[in-house]
């Protein structure tokens, strides 16, 4: 068995000192990836340095855009209603990771520390341009998480630092996102594929799109988008970050090039995702095949896009049944 001693510092510079002065440590959050590796013998680490104590690792803040702590947990983000209505892609990911009993004590700063290609909280960071805080024995800094991710198990970390928390800028009402996770089963599951995308719209018609009566709230929305064609809804910015597609979550920039400024429409939507999978570089694994994710990302991206409109046009979706897809 392997033997290893437990540190429990107080605060986040007793915690990089830490790392600075010990022998072979690795800093442990909720410990629910740590832990399995080091069963799986995969993992031999003489000292873990527990991150559990440190109170300025735990916070939400949604005064200015949001921010929160690296070791905030999963379900302290998925309830949390402010996150809900303006990230939702971020909370489509929580709700839907592990299960509730590892969403309690798993770590938002673990997930992507962790780096894994099929890390669910990835993919919704990337599309709401995260900044992920670090400090370590050099001082703190910040990265954008698309700079964040380097490969399987690689990020941009230099030895010792550890991540603070992460930010995200304030979207306005015009803004939509969302995540799918597309697995073999509905819980405690990786995904064969992971999508996120976000719309903003531009500013002047991005208040009118607002549901204005109760064909709106049960109308499917392929009719609504029908419907509101003539409108001629442009968009501002556009987000399609896609996981376990490649050596790490990435974004599909060039689909995103084919939305940013045209008109919202179904066909626009489907000729981002065709861009978006000739972007990915899938693989064969245990989960799926390569060319079965390459035509689900053209699904699920095209989908995903709905369902951040949806959320632009139906803010309050909580009240109303989840629509079909
Ligand atoms: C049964 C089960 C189901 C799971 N299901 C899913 C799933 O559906 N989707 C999914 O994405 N993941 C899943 N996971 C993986 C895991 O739960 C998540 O990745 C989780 O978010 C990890 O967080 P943690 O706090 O437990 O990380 P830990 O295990 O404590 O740490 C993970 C890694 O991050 C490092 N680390 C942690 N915090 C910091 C920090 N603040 N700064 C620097 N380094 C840090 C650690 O050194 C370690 O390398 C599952 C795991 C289990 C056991």
């Amino acid at each position: 068995m392997n033997r290893y001693d437990y540190h429990q510092p107080g605060t986040i510079e007793e915690a990089v000192g830490l790392m600075a002065i010990l022998d072979d440590a690795k800093y442990i959050a909720g410990g629910t990836d740590v832990m399995v590796l080091i069963r799986q013998k995969k993992l031999k680490p003489k000292n873990l340095i527990s991150l559990r104590n440190i109170k300025d690792l735990v916070y939400i803040d949604t005064a200015k855009g949001l921010r929160f702590g690296a070791a905030t947990t999963h379900s302290a983000i998925d309830n949390h209603d402010i996150i809900r209505r303006n990230y939702s892609a971020l909370t489509d990911a929580t709700s839907h990771l592990g299960s509730l009993q590892i969403r309690n004590v798993a770590t938002i700063g673990g997930n992507i520390c962790n780096a894994a290609p099929s890390a669910d909280t990835a993919c919704p960071l990337l599309v709401l341009d995260a900044v992920v805080s670090v400090v370590g024995p050099k001082g703190a800094r910040d990265i954008a998480v698309d700079d964040f991710f380097q490969g399987p198990g690689k990020t941009a970390l230099a030895h010792g630092e550890l991540v603070k928390g992460l930010s995200i800028p304030s979207f306005g009402e015009n803004t939509g996102s969302a995540y799918i996770k597309h697995t073999r089963r509905q819980a405690m599951d990786l995904p064969i594929l992971g999508v996120a995308t976000r719309i903003t719209l531009s500013m002047k018609n991005g208040a009118e799109v607002r549901c204005r009566d109760m064909f709106c709230t049960i109308d499917s929305i392929s009719n609504i988008l029908a419907k509101l064609k003539e409108e001629e809804l442009k968009i501002d910015e556009a987000r399609i970050a896609m996981g376990v597609v490649a050596p790490r979550p990435m974004r599909a920039k060039k689909a995103e090039a084919v939305l940013t400024g045209k008109v919202v429409s179904p066909e626009l939507f489907e000729e981002a995702g065709n861009v978006a999978a000739s972007e990915a570089q899938p693989r064969d694994s245990i989960r799926g095949e390569a060319w079965y994710r390459s035509e689900m990302i053209k699904v699920l991206v095209k989908r995903a896009l709905i369902k951040s409109m949806d959320r632009i046009i139906r803010p309050d979706e909580a009240i109303y049944p989840e629509r079909l897809w």
